[in-house]
């Protein structure tokens, strides 16, 4: 998945802005709260220096911007990657503060990040890359402040380090600063499958929406990590044939349905879909986007369906595993040819949903069954699917056009209500 960088992150930020603008329209937004809306509330800039296993130092940027605190704490993950600019973590910080408000959990949004790419560095070099971040950023954090959680390129492993940082710094363990976390530290039961729990819900009623039977129906998955991974396991037990799925390294395809828990193997064993040996390898990863397929399941990086490749997008229904992965162009392209986009901030948001489980359970010292969890996101997808079904198609909306209003009309209420200070 090649990216020009620069330009992107940029462009991921005007999207986001243009997709509010959009709901401020929707909402008939005085340009006061609108402008409020646009503008992060704090963001911090800071250096992570590094000490490598060599002995060298190196120095790191990290940020956190906490783009929205109305209805409730900053929530928001925190990404390891070489793409991290103060611009992307804004764009999403931002689209971090609809999701939350859509699916209703307590939160205001917020996302960080770090420069670099983690497959270059040991686990000693990431622990202390983690630790000295989470220092630099703790003035900001807390379970009543801002609440990180695993993003692109982080895990539990590196939820437990911030939350032990965070911890040693006050002076206790704080289970509630952090979610994403191991079990055996305050994690909750089916919070590694969540946001794959919450696409695959969508995903079934978007294709029943479209008349599509799932049995038989064809899915492709473009990544393998926290989302597409479990996302094609849950496809493949709904009954969906699912024909492809990429990761940074390639694409495998199977036309019969891939073997996922094979696949699964596979990837534990080798690190990467790459050689599996029941497929065929995709000559361009990137094709998988323009396979003849019912479903489309974008779980990777932002901006991979653009204005280049949207007008040959087959799938019938595209759902947004990963955060901004279509462009705004390529929105309008997809909307012309009648494809069904599931947007981020409700395909995905099966993770931050799980994530205020695991709060609610660590704040309250009591941990929930497993069904519970799960009954639970169920309920609070299928509450966000149907109100944005139901106002896309009163206002003959887009389901992005739909989401963002609901999400924007919240957090606008929510201001009104506590009024300007001073
Ligand atoms: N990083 C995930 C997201 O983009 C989860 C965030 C959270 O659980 O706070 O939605």
């Amino acid at each position: 998945m090649s990216r020009d960088l620069s330009m992107q992150t940029s462009e991921v930020l005007r999207d986001a802005l243009d997709q509010l603008s959009d709901a401020a329209e929707v909402l008939g937004l005085s340009e006061g709260m609108a402008a409020g809306l646009a503008h992060p509330r704090r963001e911090v800039t800071v250096s992570v220096p590094l000490r490598r296993d060599d002995g060298s130092v190196e120095v790191l940027t990290g940020h956190r911007v906490q783009h929205n605190l109305t209805r409730g704490p900053a929530k928001g993950g925190v990404r390891f990657s070489a793409d991290v600019t103060l611009e992307e973590v804004r764009a999403l910080a931002m689209w971090m503060t609809w999701k939350c408000a859509l699916v209703d959990v307590p939160y205001g949004g917020g996302k960080g990040g770090v420069r670099l790419d983690p497959k270059l560095y040991s686990r000693a070099e990431l622990e202390r890359v983690t630790r000295r971040y989470t220092s630099e950023i703790a003035p900001l954090l807390g379970p009543e402040r801002d609440i990180p959680a695993p993003d692109l390129g982080t895990d539990e492993q590196v939820m437990a380090w911030m939350m032990d940082t965070y911890s040693t710094g006050v002076g206790h363990t704080a289970l509630g600063v952090v979610t994403g976390k191991p079990l055996a530290l305050g994690g909750s039961l089916g919070r590694a499958t969540a946001t794959s729990r919450g696409v695959t819900h969508v995903a079934l009623a978007a294709l029943a929406s479209r008349g599509v039977q799932v049995r038989g129906s064809r899915s492709a998955v473009q990544g393998f990590g926290k989302v597409g991974r479990y996302t094609a396991r849950f496809l493949a037990e709904a009954g969906s044939r699912v024909v492809a799925v990429s990761d940074q390294y390639g694409a495998v395809v199977d036309w019969n349905g891939l073997d996922v828990p094979g696949l699964e193997a596979h990837v534990d064993a080798t690190g990467s879909v790459v050689g599996y040996g029941r497929s065929e390898p995709l000559d361009r990863a990137d094709d998988l986007l323009v396979l003849p397929v019912d479903l489309l399941v974008p779980a990777a990086v932002e901006a991979v369906i653009t204005e280049d490749n949207a007008d040959r997008v087959l799938a019938r229904v595209v759902v947004e595993g990963a955060n901004g992965p279509t462009t705004r162009e390529a929105d309008r392209i997809l909307a012309d040819r009648d494809v069904l986009v599931v947007p981020d901030i409700l395909a995905n948001a099966g993770g931050v949903v799980v994530s205020y489980f695991e709060w609610v359970q660590a704040n309250q010292a009591f941990w929930w069954t497993e069904t519970e969890v799960e009954d639970r996101l169920a309920a609070r997808m299928t509450v966000a699917w149907e109100r944005t079904a139901a106002l896309a198609q009163s206002r003959d909306l887009s389901l992005r056009g739909a989401a963002t209003a609901l999400a924007v009309g919240a957090v606008a209420e929510a201001h009104q209500l506590r009024g300007l200070y001073p």
